[in-house]
């Protein structure tokens, strides 16, 4: 592609993808302190710290195993910890990550019944019902969601779903993907019954890539005990022995654990309730400014906008690709790619974890630019809108 001038290259690079997301300087001062001996006494202290804060992110009082890795490996941690081969599970096609989940599943050896979905809606909590009331012998032994789908920028209404697998008296176990909403939209493990709770480190918990959480219900804890799928280094039980402790049974994360302590204690300190209010109103302020330019946000149900990102639809005849493309090279600012088969159609704004609202400014101001230098028809009224949101506290 060709510019008229060179690549950016000083002051900071925009990194607004719906995750890895920017990492506070604190975090990442706390990060690069030397690593220490994780069988020693400052360890212990470290860890116990960590086990006994990490809980109020999640919304619970229950254990939160931590797993050096991504957020895949917490997903086929909640599986293997939970089920059989053989088992059914209902899963929802609401976009990319939830199709990578089911994938998973299905190569684990369970049986996936999928509720079809156009990646424009969340979970429709009528249809878990449905599914569920239907399933008189009680085959389905998980309901798993996802709760803020990365890839459409569409949350999933988990309160709800819990109230339709009450109302049908079912019992599955209800598995639920955090990993893009996890401090950053409401979310209550204990309250929304919720078995498992899967999430990363990358996104609203504002570290670098590199753990992984399952927060788990005393009912996931029972089903632990009868699961058959293999598992060893996913397996709930020797991690939760050594926590007892503040120790894990291998050499753990260390210095993202020196992270994670100040990224809770930075939560903490905002409070939940602001962290959550925060993200909600840079959410409608980016809307704003979409409308404004005359472009077409992905999700379609007001109530299940995302507070992490929006996803934005490009005209007809532009590839986001390019947009994208074009704002990095002149901006150095990196937006989220279309995800299969929203590739090209889409670009994905980040607006989750450390972020303010002059940020959202640049962020917005750059991709206004990006899409007039691109060609893309809009309305130069974008940023303004924005602001107004902005302007009213
Ligand atoms: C990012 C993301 C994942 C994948 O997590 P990794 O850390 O890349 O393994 C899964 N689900 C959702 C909803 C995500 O946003």
């Amino acid at each position: 592609m060709e510019t008229s001038r060179p690549r950016a290259t000083s002051g900071r690079h925009y990194l607004q993808i719906p995750g890895p997301t920017n990492c506070p300087d604190e975090v990442l001062r706390a990060i690069a302190a030397p690593t220490i001996d994780h069988r020693g006494p400052d360890f212990q202290e470290l860890g116990r710290h960590i086990l006994s804060a990490i809980g109020p992110v999640f919304g619970t009082t229950q254990p939160v195993i931590i797993y050096p890795a991504s957020g895949t490996g917490a997903w086929e941690a909640a599986l293997v910890n939970t089920l059989s081969p053989g088992d059914r599970v209902l899963c929802f096609e609401t976009g990319h990550f939830s199709a990578l989940w089911k994938k998973m599943a299905e190569e684990l050896g369970l049986v996936v019944e999928l509720v079809p979905g156009d990646w424009r809606h969340g979970i429709d909590p009528a249809v878990v019902e449905e599914r569920l009331s239907a399933d008189r012998e009680h085959e389905i032994q998980a309901v798993c969601c996802v709760h803020n789908e990365t890839s459409t920028g569409v949350t999933s209404r988990i309160a709800e779903v819990r109230a339709a697998m009450d109302a049908a008296s079912h019992p599955a176990l209800l598995l639920v993907d955090t990993i893009s909403s996890l401090g950053a939209i409401d979310y209550r493990h204990d309250e929304w019954g919720v078995d498992v709770t899967i999430s990363g480190s990358q996104k609203g918990l504002m570290l670098p890539p590199g753990l992984s959480f399952n927060a788990v219900s005393a009912k996931a804890l029972r089903a632990r005990e009868t699961a058959g799928l293999p598992k060893s280094f996913w397996d709930w039980l020797p991690i939760l022995a050594a926590n007892e402790n503040g120790f894990w049974p291998y050499t753990p994360s260390t210095n993202l654990l020196y992270g994670l302590k100040v990224a809770l204690r930075m939560l903490d300190d905002e409070g939940l309730e602001n962290v959550f209010a925060r993200h909600q109103r840079h959410a409608r302020a980016t809307r704003a400014a979409v409308e404004a330019w005359g472009l077409e946000v992905l999700c379609q149900d007001p109530r299940e906008y995302s507070g992490s990102l929006t996803a934005v639809l490009v005209p007809d005849g532009f590839n986001a690709d390019d947009l994208r493309a074009t704002i990095l090279d002149r901006f150095d600012m990196s937006l989220g790619a279309g995800l299969s088969k929203l590739s090209g159609k889409v670009f994905r704004i980040g607006h989750l974890g450390a972020f303010e609202d002059l940020t959202l400014i640049g962020t917005l101001g750059g991709v206004q630019m990006g899409l007039n230098l691109s060609g893309i028809p809009i309305k130069q009224d974008g940023l303004e809108a924005a602001m107004a949101v902005l302007e009213q506290g």
